[in-house]
């Protein structure tokens, strides 16, 4: 069996605790190693390894860091196979789709290539005689990234890409159910020239969390995970003087309006909702069907149903993997029972396909006449299982939206651009996509939610992750005025 250990100072090493938690191969059910839990003193030499390479790493050229930034990119690509099977081996994602989170991931490379750009202040002359006034950005220092299993490559990715080509050092504790990847991931920073201590990687649980959160050395804390934690990462974090972003769960809604193309948002709710086993932070949990489009839209869904192909992420037949744990696959299992038990309709029941000495397998679950007063609507699910929730018209359709806790991701199908403009403006959602059922946005851009969905106040990646890893100073400057100076400057002077 695997053992995982820690990454620090550019060495592995099995850190300081015998405290260990068990990896599983969710495709089988079995357990195929180990990963070392981080103890305080584990962090404290991580951080101090971060802390000593800084000064070094900060005054590193921009146009050498964007040079290892390029190779690293490189590496990342030629790397893609390798780490998506790290990925599938331990979080059950197919590989196709293992592979699709490593190139999202590798935008994020892609754009801080571009630092020397990113990082420019600005400089404003004469702003009074005599006076000119310029802002430069400067790196935090240690800065600490916390990540969730369902995205093992790209979610770290998100924060370290920006974070260390704005001249910070990294210290990243991911998910203790799938801690492979950023092992390669630090191997392959290695390769790429990053001087040791810049990245470091701490595995573990609670333990090794709250002591990053309440290190003095580190500057600030990106995590990214379900919301009752999210929420004790911003409030400790942030009460111990550190800068915090805290991205949280989601419950995200795709409107169905009645003019809508209902293959097209057929098509869409089927890859969103069930897309790596619905444990996606943007998959589509809820169908909100306006009018009559109801009846067909479920009937087009519960059609498609039957050709998603559920199997290991390994065979490249299957589209849905099992869930990571056999715990959070009864779980989400749980909630067909209980809502078929206050009225909702079971129209799909994946529970089929659990097999009983296999994987964490659950097939694709179609709930109907569901109401927003039930768990499996309130409660972020975060398993292949659609709710479909039935409204008279467009403007209940975004009550029931903005009366969500969750604020992540929204998405309305329809063909009226009226409509769709009036949406966006009304929707209280941090990334909306109209037609487009899973809004990522692009690297360039920034991700996050609104609302429970997010602790802080700068987005992750993108233009607000360039400001999130950094801050500013502003100089202002005055020169004496050459026609009066009486210093002789050995040639004649001109204004
Ligand atoms: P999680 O909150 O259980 O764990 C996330 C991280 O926090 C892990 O590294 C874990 O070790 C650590 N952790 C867990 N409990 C902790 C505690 N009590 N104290 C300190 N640290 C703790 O989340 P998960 O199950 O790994 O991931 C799924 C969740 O992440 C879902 O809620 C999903 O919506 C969310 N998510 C959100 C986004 C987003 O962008 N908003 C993206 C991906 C995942």
């Amino acid at each position: 069996m695997k053992r995982v250990g820690h990454y620090i100072d550019g060495r592995q090493t099995p850190g300081s605790s015998d405290r260990a938690g068990p990896i599983f191969d969710p495709a089988t059910g079995e357990q195929t190693g180990e990963v070392v839990f981080g103890s305080a003193a584990d962090v404290d030499a991580a951080v101090a390894s971060a802390a000593a390479a800084f000064p070094r790493w900060r005054d590193v050229p921009l146009s050498r860091r964007s040079e290892i930034l390029f190779t690293m990119r490189d590496l990342v690509r030629g790397h893609a196979k390798q780490l998506a099977e790290a990925i599938t081996s331990e979080n059950g994602k197919v590989l196709s789709d293992a592979e699709g989170e490593v190139l999202r991931g590798l935008e994020n490379l892609e754009f801080a290539c571009g630092i020397p750009s990113l990082i420019k202040g600005e400089h404003s002359e004469q702003v009074a005689r005599g006076i000119d006034v310029h802002s430069a950005r400067y790196p935090l220092g240690v800065v600490a990234g916390i990540t969730p299993f369902n995205f093992p490559v790209m979610v770290p990715l998100w924060m370290f890409a920006n974070a260390i080509a704005c001249g910070n050092c990294f210290v990243l504790k991911p998910s203790e159910k799938t801690p492979s990847a950023s092992m390669l991931l630090a191997d392959l920073w290695q390769q790429a020239g990053l001087p040791a201590g810049v990245f470091n990687v701490v595995h573990g649980d609670r333990e090794a969390v709250d002591r990053l959160l309440a290190h003095p050395l580190v500057a600030a804390v990106s995590f990214v995970g379900s919301t009752p934690v999210a929420r004790h990462i911003y409030a400790t974090a942030a009460a111990s003087g550190k800068r915090v972003q805290a991205l949280g769960g989601a419950k995200n809604h795709m409107i169905v309006l009645p003019d809508a193309d209902l293959d097209m948002a057929a098509d869409a709710a089927v890859s969103a909702g069930y897309g790596a086993s619905g444990e996606r932070c943007m998959a589509v949990s809820v169908v909100t069907a306006v009018g009559n489009v109801a009846d067909p839209l479920v009937d087009a869904i519960l059609a498609r149903l039957g050709k998603v192909k559920v199997g290991a992420g390994t065979d490249p037949g299957a589209e849905m993997g099992p869930l990571v744990t056999r715990e959070h696959r009864d779980r989400v299992a749980a909630y067909l029972d209980v809502a078929a038990a206050q009225g909702a309709v079971v129209v799909a029941d994946g529970r089929d396909q659990v097999t009983a000495d296999g994987g964490f397998f659950l097939g694709p679950c179609l709930v109907d006449h569901v109401r927003s007063d039930m768990p499996i609507y309130q409660d972020e699910v975060f398993g292949p299982v659609l709710s479909v929730v039935r409204v008279p018209g467009y403007d209940d359709a975004v009550k029931l939206v903005n009366e969500n806790r969750y604020g992540n991701g929204v998405a309305i199908f329809t063909r009226d651009g009226g409509a769709a403009s009036s949406f966006q403006h009304q929707v209280n959602v941090g990334m909306i996509g109209i037609n487009v059922p899973i809004p990522v946005p692009v690297a360039a851009y920034s991700f996050g939610g609104w609302k429970d969905s997010l602790f802080g106040d700068l987005h992750m990646y993108g233009p607000d992750g360039i400001r999130f890893y950094t801050r500013g100073k502003v100089v202002t400057t005055r020169w004496p005025d050459p026609a009066t100076s009486s210093v002789d400057l050995g040639f004649p002077r001109t204004r």
